[in-house]
């Protein structure tokens, strides 16, 4: 049986990816970190549909954490074939407003976070013979926003984390691609407006927000076998925003 962990699996566009993989056949590891009870749920869901799955708690800006949580995945399901690194946290603010814990803390979870999970994770996929790293990174990562400096700055470190590895890890016969979401429906964007998000929506050629499944049917494809010839992209969710 195939295993992912997908970090940030709790809730929104993780956990919206734990389902997809857990139908899929997957052995899907829950990461979460704060957010026990629903990645519990999460994993009930799971199990309810007849998947297999384990929650497994880490903060991905914590290596020794991470260390661990990559040595269960080893004891529980034999290794890891698939890496999603999803968790991510944001801050929208001016340049003035970002002060440097928030600096910090932005780059060490949406950028130094995923570096420490490939780091760990990377003898395992490499086991795998045809592993796949998939890391979301996001339109302001593609663009840049304002207001999200922080936010865009370690998105964009993605993207270029993404293509160096993918040169590199290419002769292992893993692919590394990432996925740039538009405008997604979680709890990640609960303070905008009704009227924001109309103004998304007017800019947005498919005329809606994107859900978290619109996302996980991407990160769902770009694992597949269909893909595998595939590496190095950034493939856009995002209803033609950019
Ligand atoms: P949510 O805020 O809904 O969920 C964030 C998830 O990340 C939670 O499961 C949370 O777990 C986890 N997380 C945060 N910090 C850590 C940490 N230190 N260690 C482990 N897990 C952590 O976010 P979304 O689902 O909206 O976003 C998921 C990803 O998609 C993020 O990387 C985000 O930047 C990106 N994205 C989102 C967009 C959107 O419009 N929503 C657009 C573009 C990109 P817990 O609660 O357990 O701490």
């Amino acid at each position: 049986m195939k295993t992912v962990l997908i970090t940030g699996a709790s809730r929104g566009i993780g956990a919206a990816c734990a389902l997809l993989f857990g139908r899929s056949g997957y052995h899907v590891f829950v990461n979460y970190n704060k957010s026990e009870k629903c990645a519990e749920r999460v994993c009930e869901m799971i199990k309810d549909e007849g998947g297999v799955c384990t929650a497994i708690q880490a903060d991905i800006t914590d290596r020794e954490s991470v260390r661990r949580m990559v040595s269960l995945c080893r004891y529980y399901g034999g290794g890891i074939d698939v890496l999603v690194n999803n968790a991510g946290i944001d801050f929208y603010g001016t340049f003035e407003q970002t002060e440097p814990q928030i600096w910090d803390d932005i780059v060490n979870t949406d950028l130094t976070g995923a570096y420490n999970v490939i780091y760990a994770a990377l003898p395992e996929i490499k086991n795998s013979g045809c592993g796949r790293i998939i890391n979301i990174s996001s339109v302001w990562g593609v663009h840049g926003a304002s207001c999200e400096a922080a936010y865009s700055a370690a998105k964009a470190g993605i993207i270029g984390l993404t293509k160096a590895l993918a040169k590199e890890l290419g002769p292992a016969n893993i692919t590394v691609n990432c996925v740039a979401p538009g405008y997604i429906d979680t709890e990640m964007n609960a303070r905008f407006d009704e009227k924001t998000v109309a103004d998304i929506i007017d800019k947005t050629p498919l005329s809606r927000v994107g859900s978290a499944e619109d996302v996980a049917e991407a990160v769902l494809w770009l694992a597949s076998e269909k893909a595998s010839f595939i590496t190095g992209a950034v493939l856009g969710a995002d209803g033609g925003f950019m």
